[in-house]
């Protein structure tokens, strides 16, 4: 019996955040989508998240009318408190003087997911296929532009002038392509869970403790939620695991500007995640463009992952939509989207890759943390710079080098004239 097939402009592996900040961008395009998800439950949500959503995200948020959305929702509009070398940093960047954006998200991903996949499924020019599974790519195995789908007894044929992957970090797409995967260590793992009223928690600034080289947050979000949580070295793992709960609360008691755990209502068990590695995919494969964790999928400390699956899906729509429109330079869009990612995010990665190694914080790392305490411009840079809003060489420029240097000799002369 012949097999009943669809034809679409583009399908969409994965309803999270970059298959839905797709299938929205390229619906805005008048591009007919077909977006396959998994699960069947329109609510479903990824529960391995912290929830802090860097501010290099919202301009995607604004373009797909979600930014207002997260408002309504209860978001907190975030900056970030770090306590780093016995000093606290408070990167506050004023949107009257920052062309870049100044603030990112907290909103717990049972909220967002949700929210974000209602709004798409929504657009007239998206079929959503809920509980479909991608079962088989269809191509001449040099390029796939179709797939194989199935529900239960049901089985279908989606085709399309290109596969998106935004199925994740193990992503099945990758798998049955053959796309290379590159796996590096993360030496920490990390304990973290949900908790409401707790007593002096943050309630508009992501507060981080940078421990040298654990590191822990308290990110406060939606419904007066405080996520909480910490990255401990790899080498401490047999004194905590068995008691991750406990190791929570005795660090939180612990830390400067910290808070007691019995002072609130745990929301959940403590998640715990013992190996994470970094994995790194080429963005675009035989065909298929790559988006979200299933092009890269990073070290979690740093919270960039929903900001670079909207990123890339936006990334792709553009330099994408076009072509597929004409049906002509599919493949070209394709290289062109594998340039512009490697360039925007490689650096990135391999300082996040570094640090992912457990490693303890540089000499001239300190020194910035140190500057950053005692002067907020310098302190909004390192916003910039954390959020990934700037490049690393654009914050580790000569530049910034001599304002670190300023900012401690200046130091060195407040000290002095205070001492005679
Ligand atoms: C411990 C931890 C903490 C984190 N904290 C943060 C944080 O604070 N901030 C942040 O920005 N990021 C954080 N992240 C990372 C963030 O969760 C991910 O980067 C983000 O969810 C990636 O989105 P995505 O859409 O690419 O993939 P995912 O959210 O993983 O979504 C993939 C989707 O594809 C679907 N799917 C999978 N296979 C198939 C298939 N065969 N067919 C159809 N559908 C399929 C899945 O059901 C899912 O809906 C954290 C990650 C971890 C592990």
């Amino acid at each position: 019996m012949a097999l009943e097939k669809k034809n679409y402009d583009v399908i969409i592996v994965g309803a999270s955040i970059a298959g839905c900040t797709a299938a929205n961008l390229y619906a805005q395009k008048g591009l007919k989508v077909a977006l396959v998800e998994k699960k069947k439950h329109l609510d479903a949500y990824k529960k391995l998240c912290s929830h802090h959503i860097q501010s290099s995200a919202v301009s995607v948020f604004n373009k797909i009318g979600l930014s207002d959305l997260i408002d309504k929702a209860g978001g907190v509009r975030n900056g970030i408190d770090a306590w780093a070398c016995n000093s606290w940093i408070h990167m506050r960047p004023d949107a009257s003087k920052s062309k870049l954006p100044t603030y990112g998200y907290n909103i717990r991903r049972k909220k967002l997911d949700p929210i974000l996949r209602k709004k798409t499924i929504e657009l007239s020019n998206v079929d959503y296929y809920p509980g479909f599974i991608v079962k088989e790519l269809l191509g001449d195995g040099n390029c796939f532009k179709s797939v194989r789908v199935v529900k239960d007894n049901q089985s279908l044929d989606l085709e399309s002038k290109m596969i998106v992957a935004a199925d994740g970090r193990n992503s099945v797409i990758a798998k049955l392509s053959g796309a290379p995967k590159e796996e590096f260590e993360n030496n920490r793992f990390t304990f973290f869970l949900g908790y409401k009223d707790l007593h002096n928690a943050p309630t508009k600034y992501s507060r981080i403790w940078m421990l040298d080289p654990n590191f822990a947050f308290a990110f406060p979000n939606d419904d007066g939620v405080t996520e909480l949580g910490c990255f401990f070295h790899n080498s401490e793992l047999e004194a905590y695991k068995n008691d991750p709960y406990g190791t929570l609360r005795d660090l939180f008691k612990a830390l400067p500007n910290g808070f007691d755990l019995d002072s609130g209502k745990p929301e959940e068990d403590v998640l715990q995640l013992y190996k994470m590695p970094l994995i790194l995919r080429p963005p675009a494969y035989k065909g298929i463009a790559f988006i979200g964790d299933a092009a890269m999928s990073t070290d979690p400390i740093w919270g960039m992952g929903c900001s670079w699956a909207v990123q890339s899906a936006d990334w792709l729509v553009s330099l994408s939509a076009d072509s597929l429109r004409s049906g002509e330079g599919i493949e070209k869009s394709l290289t062109n989207y594998r340039k512009y990612h490697k360039k925007h995010t490689r650096w990135h990665f391999l300082q996040i890759r570094n640090y992912a190694s457990g490693r303890k914080l540089y000499r001239i790392e300190k020194l910035a943390f140190v500057a950053a305490s005692k002067n907020g411009a310098f302190a909004n840079k390192m916003y910039d710079f954390i959020s990934r809003n700037i490049s690393l060489s654009e914050y580790f420029s000569v530049t910034n080098f001599f304002r670190i240097l300023k900012i401690h000799i200046g130091n060195l002369f407040v000290k002095t004239s205070s001492a005679n």
